[in-house]
């Protein structure tokens, strides 16, 4: 018997305590000096006998302790990521067209505007639009039985004004084709879309309010300067009167996750939140570039976010980091053997680009193929499907290799010029923040 390969065990700064992580089965314990004692002691040999007791029957039945030699344990977890794989269906996002309306602070398309590409305005046309369905249903062809994705419309922002013929077609093909839809907006003229939205089949639109009114308006202006807020929730309005499914992403950080119960209180006054047609999210705001979606924000300690959140924020955390929603919500745990979706996600852009990696769209070398004339994809694509926790080196003998999935692709090419290596650095900071986040929670030190 011996420690799992997969099991990390992180030392809380303030006691003497540590927090025990399995990344197969998604376990999290918090033990004493003693426990992670034993559980280190068991690192190398195989222990043919060890007394029983009920800590150690426990440490079996949580995945922490395995049978079997280390090879075993990764021969077996191979097997399961190979299971994995096959049960994955590609996700497709039409980039509708580059162009924004708005100039929010924390923009991470903001290099497309500095000039690292110069050109980013060309619209999707309509031959452009029968290409990426040509390749939608090329790579869809091989789903079989399995049931197809919505697709996602993206940008830049995919509702504007200018934008209403292109979006016509586009829905209109994938409609004939039995396609739904999501699409990600800033919401601005969301009111304006309605009537066209209604026509066709929506999952849900997804957009995003970073506080009310004024703090809203700082964060995400127009590029003219002017406010969004208040048009952007009469749009939600009409949107849900229209039962469209209207999702919306809160992105906090320091500074302005005081003012999450003002925009709370201010949702369910106006009858928002609660409707059936509303969901909301927190979702940690990215500062950098490559680092999508990190578990927890980098400025803003636990000991911080557990002073501030209430009872709601806490489940709206909970909703938007799939990492808390598979420990305390209702996703069911999976190791993570990809740091994020780029492995099985196709952009089309309009230039006739595929992309995999959202922050890297328009940056040519990266780029995984062409959709124009037929979809062709080049060495690169083979190069992100391939890159996986199991196959970076030093990912291997790592003990967070299933909790972080060997950090950030992009990332590591802008660091090291290679996809293929490790990144450690989009994974530990935020991560240890989560730590001390999960330890407070399941100290029940503030609500959960
Ligand atoms: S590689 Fe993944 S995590 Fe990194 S920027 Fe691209 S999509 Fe985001
Ligand atoms: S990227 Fe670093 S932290 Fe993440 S699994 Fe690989 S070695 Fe571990």
């Amino acid at each position: 018997m011996r420690i799992s390969r997969f099991t990390s065990i992180t030392k809380l700064n303030t006691e003497d305590a540590f927090i025990l992580i399995n990344g197969i089965t998604g376990c999290v314990d918090l033990v004493d000096s003693n426990v992670a004692q034993l559980l280190q002691s068991m690192k190398k040999e195989v222990h043919a006998k060890v007394p029983k007791s009920s800590v150690l029957e426990s440490l079996i039945e949580r995945g922490h302790l395995v049978i079997g030699d280390a090879e075993e344990e990764l021969y077996r977890t191979r097997r399961m990521m190979e299971n994995y794989i096959k049960g994955v269906t590609p996700l497709h996002i039409i980039v509708v067209t580059y162009r924004c309306n708005f100039n929010c602070i924390y923009c991470y398309q903001k290099y497309m505007k500095k000039g690292e590409t110069k050109t980013f305005g060309q619209e999707l046309t309509s031959e452009y639009t029968d290409k990426i369905y040509d390749a939608i249903t090329k790579v869809d062809q091989e789903l079989r039985d399995k049931t197809k994705k919505p697709i996602h419309l993206y940008g830049g922002e995919p509702l504007l004004p200018e934008n209403r013929g292109v979006l016509e077609e586009v829905f209109s093909k994938g409609h004939s084709l039995n396609y739904r839809f999501v699409i990600l907006t800033n919401g601005f003229y969301l009111q304006e879309f309605v009537p066209l939205l209604r026509r066709y089949k929506l999952d849900c639109i997804q957009l995003t309010l970073d506080g009310k009114g004024r703090i809203h308006d700082i964060r995400r202006p127009t590029l003219k300067g002017e406010g969004s807020f208040e048009k952007i929730i009469k749009g939600i309005k009409t949107a849900i009167n229209n039962h469209i499914k209207t999702v919306i992403r809160i992105n906090f950080d320091k500074s302005n996750v005081k003012e999450i119960p003002e925009i709370l209180d201010y949702l369910t006054k106006e009858q928002i939140l609660g409707n059936p047609f509303t969901d909301a999210y927190l979702s940690p705001t990215r500062r950098q570039r490559a680092i999508c979606s990190p578990v927890f924000p980098s400025d803003i300690t636990s000991a911080e976010f557990a002073h501030l959140a209430d009872k709601r924020m806490i489940e709206l955390f909970d909703k938007g980091s799939s990492f808390s929603n598979k420990l305390f919500g209702d996703q069911i745990w999976t190791p993570r053997f990809y740091h994020c979706k780029a492995f099985s996600q196709l952009f089309y852009d309009p230039y006739g680009d595929v992309y995999v990696c959202l922050e890297s769209l328009r940056m040519f070398e990266m780029r995984v193929g062409r959709y124009v004339p037929t979809l062709q994809f080049n060495e690169k694509y083979t190069q992100w499907k391939n890159r996986n926790v199991l196959n970076l080196v030093p990912c291997k003998e790592c003990p967070n290799a299933l909790i972080c999935g060997g950090g950030c692709a992009l990332n590591a090419y802008l660091r090291t010029g290679s996809i293929m290596n490790a990144d450690c650095t989009s994974f530990k900071l935020p991560f240890t923040q989560y730590i001390s986040y999960l330890a407070e929670r399941m100290q029940a030190r503030f609500y959960c």
